[in-house]
């Protein structure tokens, strides 16, 4: 690869959404150069969170290419075959595979497709530039690289949601879920109290791991909510998951579609499984028996303030009742922020659109409401220059639950059918994409390309 090779595709993000796009390009034939920029030094899959005993929450046999092609090399039962594990999973007769082996299973995927992804760089800007063949986008990368690419899909998934009273306190013992086992590996050996912030699965599944472990002196759970609500697993709400929900819900206008969101959000989010409720409630009764206060819920609570108490790192937490206003303190050593990611739209915490479309984002197509209007194939259309005829492509994979509902949260359920559609789309000719009045004679110089 040269310093300025144009690619067909860049990829920012190698998690499974563009895992499942790589294997669907090889399975539908698209014969473009691809490359892909992942973060990571190696494959991972919230390696954050791989918590012993942890399920997944999917049909593991709508895996990255199942449902499009039974026969695929890449599918989650060769896997197993593969491995020579095949009829031990069968045996054990589970309802959902560990995150573990799910885990093996991308990883293994991702293995094939080593060559495409450039490991350990961590996309910063997303620029336009012009070459001697047209317009390009352009992406720097955290060591000072830069990919040059005709088509960009991000799929790095969304911010974590730090809520703004931890903001300033951020560290080795404030630490979003998503740094969960290294931060606790660090701090190994001390007797922690420790606070789990949020009513989410990764909330439930934080508390009990923490239980397991010998040096957490306490642990105690902070969510606003009345306690750790079981999620809606009922097949008719999880239709959400289905290709032709999309296809409904995609043309609904926003306003219903935000109601549509706040109706069904108990599928995705601030609820829990069934096993692990079961689990901490038995966990609790023990204690309970016990007379020990090692387990604490507050439940209707949220932190409102915090701050470093005495010399030993301590956090003093001023944890209000959301419906008393009454307060009271916990001092911590360690926080634990289980509280789910950022959304992409209008509310006040979301983001308006992913933070590296933010150079591109006066050539993009918007909506009404000045965010990002992502088409049905979860192409955003970007405005042509006047250097060269080639239109620019730009996809969101795994980033478009606002335009495309619920199943577009991260969900694993469908990255088969949208990278489907994506790749499909890939494969038509590139004036499809543009609108007509999106066509300007702009000009983006920027010579130091050309
Ligand atoms: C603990 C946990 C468990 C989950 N379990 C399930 C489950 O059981 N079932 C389910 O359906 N969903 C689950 N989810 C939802 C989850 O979002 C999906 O499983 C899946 O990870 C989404 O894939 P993705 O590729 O879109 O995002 P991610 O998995 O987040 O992958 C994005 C990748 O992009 C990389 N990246 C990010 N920014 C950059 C950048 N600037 N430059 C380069 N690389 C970058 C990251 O390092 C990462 O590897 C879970 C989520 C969590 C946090």
């Amino acid at each position: 690869m040269t310093e300025h090779e144009i690619h067909s595709v860049l990829g920012i993000g190698f998690g499974p959404a563009n895992l499942s796009l790589a294997v669907t390009m090889e399975e539908l034939g698209y014969t473009g150069r691809s490359r892909f920029v992942e973060r990571a030094t190696d494959f991972q899959w919230q390696d954050e969170q791989l918590i012993d005993g942890a399920d997944i929450q999917n049909n593991p046999f709508r895996d990255l290419t199942m449902p499009r092609n039974t026969g695929s090399a890449y599918t989650f039962v060769n896997y197993l075959a593969s491995q020579g594990r095949l009829t031990d999973y069968l045996h054990l007769n589970a309802k959902f595979p560990l995150r573990r082996e799910y885990a093996g299973y991308l990883r293994w995927v991702a293995d094939s497709f080593r060559d495409a992804v450039d490991y350990g760089r961590s996309a910063t800007r997303l620029t336009v530039a012009d070459t001697a063949d047209g317009e390009v986008f352009r992406l720097e990368t955290d060591d000072g690289r830069q990919y040059l690419g005709e088509t960009v899909v991000i799929g790095t998934g969304r911010s974590p949601r730090i809520p703004p009273v931890f903001r300033r306190c951020l560290g080795p013992t404030v630490f979003h879920a998503t740094r969960y086992l290294s931060s606790l590996r660090r701090l190994r050996g001390r007797a922690l109290r420790v606070a789990v912030v949020g009513g989410s699965q990764s909330a439930i599944e934080i508390v009990l791991d923490l239980l397991g472990r010998d040096d957490v002196a306490q642990v105690v759970s902070v969510q606003r909510g009345i306690g750790f609500r079981l999620k809606d697993t009922s097949p008719y709400s999880r239709r959400v998951f289905l290709p032709e929900f999309i296809d409904y819900f995609y043309p609904l206008p926003a306003e219903t579609k935000r109601r549509i969101r706040a109706e069904l959000r108990s599928i995705n989010y601030a609820a829990c499984d069934q096993d692990v409720i079961d689990r901490l409630a038995t966990v609790q009764h023990e204690y309970e028996l016990k007379g020990s206060d090692r387990l604490r819920l507050m439940p209707f609570s949220e932190v409102s303030e915090v701050a470093p108490h005495g010399n030993g790192g301590v956090h003093r937490l001023v944890v209000r009742d959301v419906n008393t206003d009454t307060r009271g303190v916990y001092d911590a050593d360690v926080v634990v922020l289980a509280t789910g990611f950022r959304d992409f739209g209008l509310g006040p915490d979301d983001e308006p659109y992913h933070p590296l479309l933010a150079d591109v984002a006066d050539r993009l197509a918007l909506t009404d409401e000045g965010i990002p209007a992502v088409a049905r194939d979860y192409s955003v259309p970007v405005a042509r220059g006047s250097y060269g005829s080639r239109p620019l492509r730009l996809y969101l994979n795994g980033l478009c639950e606002a335009s495309h509902g619920m199943g577009d949260a991260g969900a694993l359920a469908v990255l088969s059918a949208r990278s489907t559609d994506i790749v499909e789309s890939l494969m038509l000719e590139p004036d499809a994409l543009v609108p007509d009045h999106l066509v300007t004679d702009r000009l983006v110089p920027d010579e130091a390309l050309r």
